[in-house]
């Protein structure tokens, strides 16, 4: 891939900090500049494809410049492109708010907007809170949390974040989060069999909530998947008992569907599995189709009573963006449902997801450097390990998980691996062809590598 760099890249890698990345890094692999995009592919500047695997970090769903996303989009910013939302409001984020209150969970009946994932969990945590404080519960100022959640990145988000990669060097300035043991069904330290799952992992957040409820406003949880963490997926039975615990002990439950929602899962929403409703639900990535940054706080109207009051009460819940509501983002998020609706990409969804399983376990159940291939709807995960049989992971040191990642994308593919697990969690659009790329392409990465690693 060492190629010339070209201006861009050159003037890039003068001027731009990008994220989540150690930038020395740019200096042996500069940053791909991306000249156009077409449903599951992103062409760079030498007119070399790259079939977006992850969908652009989990937001893309209809593939890019989708034709009638594209449509709404420019037409409505021919009318009207934003908005003050104090006071005022506007017929996207009207109906938006409906269509969301009406596909999800009951009792969620009110929304408020933020413009990004992390700022929609920083709404959540601060209207529980709030909630609370205003409901003669004043000790209840902590949330639990599970290991390996991952919530976004500013700084109450992180608190409830348990990725140490993410977290470690922010732990002075972060607040005091009950942690408790999460689901981890690849190393699972009761041996159960996935069939005859008892989740008796649960007890880890019993024992927190038994300890410390009276101090607790709510538990936060990623549904079915934990995605930052490497993909590790858990059953809905999991979510049904804490369900049950957050209403024994009073503590609210808060969703975090950011990645999981709009049908990742098989279903519209992850908690729907488990046929549980949680008190919020925080919504983003895909809520625009990868689009723009839009994201969404669903809570209950006994939450929504709590702050509902004449003004000198101070009761009000006075958090605001300045895109709050944002026009634009939210006739996106109009069309990427009615799409969902009107071409059934439930059943879609369910369709693909069954033919990457089968590809997929053809393709990497007989590699002996992967330990796993899970999968739930359409997200996939390779799990590599270094020891097949003792389960022992791969030293994290030797970055074989972007070293992999390096090798694909020569070969015209995306997969961002999260360490040392690879992922597939392409858009819905994807046809049966590149699916088929994506998977072989993986394969023969996988195994060039380790050949050459251990030769
Ligand atoms: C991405 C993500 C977030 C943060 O969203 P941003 O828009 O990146 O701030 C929060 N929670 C989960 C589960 C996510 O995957």
């Amino acid at each position: 891939m060492t190629r010339q760099i070209s201006e861009l890249q050159a003037k890039d890698l003068q001027h731009v900090w990008h994220p989540c990345s150690q930038m020395k890094d740019y200096e042996q692999f500069p940053p791909i500049v991306i000249k156009r995009g077409e449903g599951v592919w992103l062409y760079d500047e030498r007119d070399n494809r790259y079939l977006d695997a992850v969908s652009s970090w989990w937001v893309n769903l209809f593939g890019h410049a989708n034709p009638r996303i594209s449509k709404a989009l420019s037409e409505q910013a021919f009318t009207l492109e934003h908005t003050i939302f104090a006071n005022f409001t506007h017929e996207p984020a009207v109906k938006l708010a409906e269509k969301l209150v009406e596909l999800t969970p009951v009792n969620l009946n009110k929304v408020f907007f933020a413009d990004n994932g992390s700022s929609a969990i920083e709404v959540a945590l601060k209207m529980s809170f709030q909630y609370h404080m205003q409901s003669g519960k004043k000790s209840k100022t902590r949330f639990l949390a599970l290991t390996d959640a991952y919530h976004g990145e500013t700084l109450g988000a992180l608190s409830v974040g348990g990725v140490d990669l993410y977290n470690e060097v922010y732990q002075p300035l972060l607040l005091d989060t009950v942690r408790a043991q999460g689901p981890d069904c690849f190393r699972c330290p009761f041996n159960d069999r996935p069939e005859s799952c008892q989740v008796q992992c649960i007890r880890y957040v019993e024992e927190q909530l038994v300890n410390h409820h009276n101090d607790i406003a709510a538990v936060i949880i990623e549904p079915l998947i934990q995605a930052a963490a490497g993909m590790k997926m858990y059953p809905p039975g999991y979510l049904k008992r804490l369900r049950e615990l957050c209403t024994v002990y009073d503590v609210h439950l808060i969703a975090d569907e950011i990645a999981v929602g709009f049908g990742r899962t098989g279903t519209l929403f992850a908690c729907e599995q488990a046929d549980i409703s949680p008190d919020f639900m925080c919504l983003s990535k895909g809520l625009t189709g990868g689009y723009l940054p839009l994201s969404a706080v669903l809570t209950t109207d006994k939450v929504y009573e709590a702050f509902y009051d004449d003004y000198g009460t101070m009761k009000a819940f006075l958090h605001s963006h300045s895109y709050t509501g944002n026009t634009l983002a939210c006739r996106v998020a109009l069309e990427v449902l009615a799409i969902f609706e009107e071409e059934d990409y439930l059943a879609i969804i369910r369709s693909k997801g069954e033919r990457m399983r089968k590809l997929a376990l053809e393709a990497f159940s007989a590699l002996h450097s992967v330990g796993e291939y899970r999968q739930t709807g359409l997200v996939g995960a390779i799990e590599l390990v270094k020891n097949r049989d003792t389960k022992e992971p791969l030293p994290g040191e030797e970055r074989i998980g972007y070293q992999i990642y390096k090798r694909a994308l020569a070969k015209g593919l995306l997969i961002r691996p999260l360490g040392n697990i690879l992922y597939f969690m392409p858009p819905y659009i994807i046809s049966d062809e590149e699916m088929e790329f994506m998977i072989t392409t993986t394969k023969e990465t996988i195994e060039q590598f380790f050949k050459e690693w251990e030769g």
